[in-house]
């Protein structure tokens, strides 16, 4: 990953030509439906990201300022009754103001980009390269969805006999749940936020207990953006908070991205009261992500890929390779030709730009890791060394010896390896889809026959062809899957918007 960093120059280059190459992720600043955007809107602007001094610096201001501007962070009961309060007046305004808001909202995003990734790097140990992504998500999810609203939040003349108008219309619905994961702490908690909004509701928003601050420092901006105090509530804490906001009747619909048992134990709480209405619920849950590599696979490519789906972002994303599936033919050379990529690896200090891993998000899932670890000790192929002091876990290669192993998702830079013999492929896949989870797959082949059976047979959400599996961009890669893991409809896509809302007809006999 570290050979793969560029040039100031380079990260400045124009963003809507060129998919930037970060630290061995692609970011294509924006790269979205040219007639929805203009190129001077993109995302272009860029920090030093070689001159850690610059980063050090803001840390250290960041680490001086208050963690949580003051009146941000308030009770649930004070938070929903402030939501609902302002819920009438934000409904009613125009979808093109709401819309407005946003675009404000990603301006100063951009305006504030050293402070956000400096927080990102602190509160939830991202290295640089991952900070920056975060921030340009972020920016995304705004202008994507504010582009998307002015389109589709529209009314909508239908056909009916001759003196007779049929017109539906997308409305608020009320006060929404918005619980955030704090893998993207920015990115996902904003994209949920900014979706409540600009169709119509208002929004009690929870960040992840390990990551409340740049959750704060957002929605402070999204208030100077226009965006009135009352519409974004945020309440912080854990799963005591999570269950009194969802507990309340006031809440008319809940977006959730997390872990499944989690969204499981929100489907039950949002479902047992008996009096209250029907909720809707939009979930986005784990993965047990697999790459194919069959005999025609560029090694090359395939072993830059696997390490960055597997280990970048230390392996905390919900789309990371968990399982490399080789045709038996070419297991041993790529698995030398992985071994011999990850020796590379440089585990450390996630400020310090020349790390290409830092360490898990805390001592939980620390231990979580290194206790799995341990009990697979015989299977392991290869460890990257980490720093003896931090919470760093090593980069491994597990050997699989039957799929029937491997049935939980392991939120770590953890990649297992089994093979396939050859003619068995579909075989394989059903397998895997038999596991019931469906986010994410990577298939690397030079045969579009292959391709072509992979894409009828799998069943994901999101399936990479030669190339890496994470980093879905907004717009251009909508991202979500079905089955355990999640409910739809994908962040950053078409159809995300439409499910926040109220869809109300009115048939008039003229
Ligand atoms: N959208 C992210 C990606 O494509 C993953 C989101 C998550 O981990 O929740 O890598």
């Amino acid at each position: 990953l570290a050979d793969e960093e560029v040039s100031e120059d380079e990260l400045l280059a124009d963003p809507v030509e060129k998919v930037m190459e970060v630290g061995g992720t692609r970011h294509p600043a924006i790269r979205l439906p040219a007639e929805l955007f203009t190129p001077e809107r993109a995302n272009s602007e860029g920090m030093d990201l070689d001159d850690a001094a610059v980063l050090t610096d803001i840390a250290a201001k960041v680490a001086a300022m208050p963690a949580m501007p003051a009146g941000i962070d308030v009770d649930v009961a004070t938070a929903i009754a402030a939501a609902e309060a302002a819920y009438p007046s934000w409904s009613a305004t125009p979808v093109e103001e709401r819309a407005d808001c946003l675009e404000r909202l990603a301006d100063l995003l951009e305006q504030h980009r050293a402070q956000l990734m400096a927080i990102a790097v602190q509160e939830a140990k991202k290295t640089i390269p991952d900070a920056l992504a975060e921030v340009r998500e972020a920016v995304d999810f705004c202008r994507y969805y504010a582009a998307r609203a002015r389109h589709d939040i529209q009314p909508v003349e239908l056909p009916g006999p001759t003196g007779e108008r049929n017109v539906l219309r997308y409305e608020g619905r009320g006060v929404w749940a918005a619980i955030a994961p704090w893998n993207f702490p920015l990115a996902i908690f904003l994209g949920q936020v900014v979706a409540a909004v600009v169709t119509g509701n208002t929004v009690v928003a929870k960040p992840a207990p390990q990551t409340p601050d740049i959750a704060c420092y957002s929605i402070n901006l999204a208030r100077q953006a226009g965006i009135p105090a009352g519409a974004i509530q945020i309440v912080t804490g854990g799963g005591d908070v999570g269950q009194a906001l969802l507990g309340d009747r006031r809440i008319v619909g809940t977006v959730f991205t997390g872990s499944v048992p989690t969204a499981k134990a929100i489907a039950r709480n949002l479902l047992a009261d008996d009096v209250r209405p029907l909720v809707p619920l939009i979930a986005e849950t784990g993965g047990l992500n697999a790459m194919f590599v069959d005999s025609t696979a560029l090694s090359e490519q395939v072993v830059r890929d696997v390490v960055i789906s597997g280990f970048q972002s230390a392996g905390q994303r919900c789309s990371a390779l968990r399982l490399l599936l080789l045709q038996e033919e070419i297991a041993e050379h790529t698995i030398d030709m992985l071994v011999g990529a990850m020796r590379e690896l440089v585990v450390g200090d996630p400020a310090n730009p020349a790390n290409d891993i830092g360490p898990v998000i805390d001592k939980a899932a620390y231990d979580r890791l290194m206790a799995y670890r341990q009990s697979v000790a015989d299977r392991i192929i290869f460890e990257v060394p980490v720093p003896a002091k931090g919470l760093y876990v090593p980069p491994t290669l597990v050997r699989l010896d039957s799929l029937d192993d491997l049935n939980t998702e392991w939120f770590g830079p953890i990649v297992h390896v089994a093979t396939w013999p050859a003619g068995k492929l579909e075989e394989t896949i059903a397998a895997v889809n038999a596991k019931g989870f469906g986010l994410t797959m990577g298939l690397h082949s030079r045969i579009a026959r292959v391709s072509e059976a992979v894409e009828a047979t799998a069943r994901v959400g999101n399936l990479y062809i030669n190339r890496s599996m994470i980093g879905a961009v907004v717009g251009s890669q909508p991202f979500g899957g079905e089955g355990l893991s999640g409910t739809g409809p994908k962040a950053g896509g078409p159809n995300y918007l439409h499910r926040f809302c109220a869809e109300r007809t009115t048939s008039i006999d003229t």
